[in-house]
């Protein structure tokens, strides 16, 4: 028996928890994501786990509810740090859900302070005295004012995340993480004769990350996007290694499907037609009239799949989308193409695949839904924030499934080809 996990992770949505492991994974612990929290205990021995949950937008104390749940699981795992990871533009609302579920967690481990940054600078977010910014412009300018659910116009933390909570919210700026650990624990000293219970932390570069890491040791709880865990492992004496990322061997036949329809994809889709391989586009407008696409694409998979991955996509450029969407309205068209994508995605490992690439952040959504899988364990990075993962699925009678979950934008414009180049290596 293995002495328990080291790192228990809560993640408010699906492709946020990936983007988690993979960081962690890189650093050279053991993952693996959960879809949602587990009946039972691990099948395998890890040192981290992501529980994904989708608590970013539903109502505060659901997301609450179902993060204190999820804490439990993952302390009856023997987690010995708590980690609760949202998403990388600090998305939220006056009413939470980061304030309320911070809030519940200190409660639930009886911890007095903990610290909170979306900051992940190689991605573009950098924290500057408590301010956000996304790319070269703040937070409020970036687009993410007009989000529809979440709309951000505030781009100072402090502010943000003080308007959700009761406690005290404060600031470990700049001066103090320049000059690393010790600085930043003083720092965390005096806030907390402060009375302050949680504070921003601001970062410029992954170097700032990696130097407060050691002044986080102590604290049960961290509340941050994925780039503070780049600095974690390292306390548990955990140093990046390629046994990380290690996978059971990959076999079976070979497929991609797509349902994303960002520029990224709409490239990816190309490129792979333009290497030869075969590819069948899914017309919403025909699952629209009842005809059994899914069927059909199945059909036409099954002879091809021997010979090489084949591709099935509904990807199409925007004007494509709006046409469609105008006919069958905006929410219509995407559930009814997820479903049938997820369909295809069963049917086709149910006839052998075992390399599946899946695009799209909805999409993998559906397609790990229909595939029944309930925890993927994280492999080796095909391209930033996408890894290859290693999955149990009904759909697979008992054999492992390799399956890649890529999100919009996503991957370089080989990635449909690339991918199964690297499983192969
Ligand atoms: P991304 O990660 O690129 O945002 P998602 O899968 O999250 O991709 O979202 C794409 C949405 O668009 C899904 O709901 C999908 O079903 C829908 N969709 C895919 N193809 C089409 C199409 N041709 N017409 C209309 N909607 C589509």
């Amino acid at each position: 028996m293995g002495a328990g996990i080291l790192l228990g992770c809560i993640a408010d949505d699906f492709t946020g928890a990936s983007d988690l492991a993979n960081n962690l994974v890189r650093a050279g612990m053991r993952v693996v994501q959960t879809i949602g929290v587990p009946e039972g205990p691990l099948s395998v021995e890890v040192d981290a786990v992501v529980v994904a949950l989708k608590s970013r937008t539903i109502a505060p104390e659901q997301a609450v509810a179902q993060s204190l749940e999820a804490l439990a699981w993952l302390q009856a795992q023997g987690a010995r740090q708590i980690y609760f990871k949202y998403c990388s533009t600090f998305d939220s609302t006056p009413q939470g859900n980061i304030g309320p579920v911070t809030e519940a967690l200190m409660d639930a481990l009886g911890c007095d302070f903990t610290i909170a940054t979306p900051a992940f600078p190689d991605n573009g977010r950098t924290v500057f005295k408590g301010y956000l910014f996304a790319g070269d412009v703040l937070l409020s300018e970036s687009g993410m004012q007009n989000h529809p659910l979440t709309p951000m116009t505030d781009p100072n933390l402090v502010r943000v995340l003080q308007a959700q909570t009761r406690r005290k919210v404060g600031l470990i700026d700049y001066r103090a993480v320049s000059q690393g650990a010790d600085a930043v624990r003083a720092r965390i000293a005096e806030l907390r004769e402060q009375g302050v219970g949680m504070a921003i932390v601001d970062a410029v570069s992954n170097e700032d990350l990696l130097r407060m890491g050691p002044a986080l040791k102590e604290l049960p709880l961290l509340t941050a996007g994925s780039g503070v865990a780049i600095g974690l492992p390292a306390n548990f004496g955990v140093a990046p290694s390629p046994q990380a990322s290690r996978l059971p061997p990959a076999g079976g036949l070979q497929a991609v499907v797509s349902g994303s329809c960002s520029l990224a994809t709409n490239r990816q889709v190309l490129d792979f037609i333009k290497s030869g391989r075969p590819a069948l586009a899914i017309d919403p407008l025909r699952i629209s009239a009842g005809v059994d696409v899914a069927a059909e694409a199945l059909a036409w998979a099954e002879p091809l799949l021997e010979s090489g991955p084949v591709l099935v996509y509904a990807t199409a450029d925007p004007a494509a989308v709006k046409a469609v969407q105008g006919q069958l309205g905006v929410e219509e068209a995407g559930a009814m193409v997820e479903r049938c994508i997820a369909a295809i995605a069963r049917g086709l490992v149910q006839r052998g695949v075992r390399q599946l690439v899946v695009a799209g952040g909805e999409t993998s959504g559906a397609c790990v839904q229909a595939l029944s899988i309930a925890q993927l364990q994280i492999g080796p990075q095909i391209d930033p924030g996408v890894p290859w993962c290693h999955a149990q699925s009904v759909a697979s009678g008992g054999e492992g499934l390799h399956l890649t979950l890529k999100s919009g934008n996503f991957g370089s414009d080989d990635f449909f080809t690339k991918s199964f180049k690297m499983l192969q290596a």
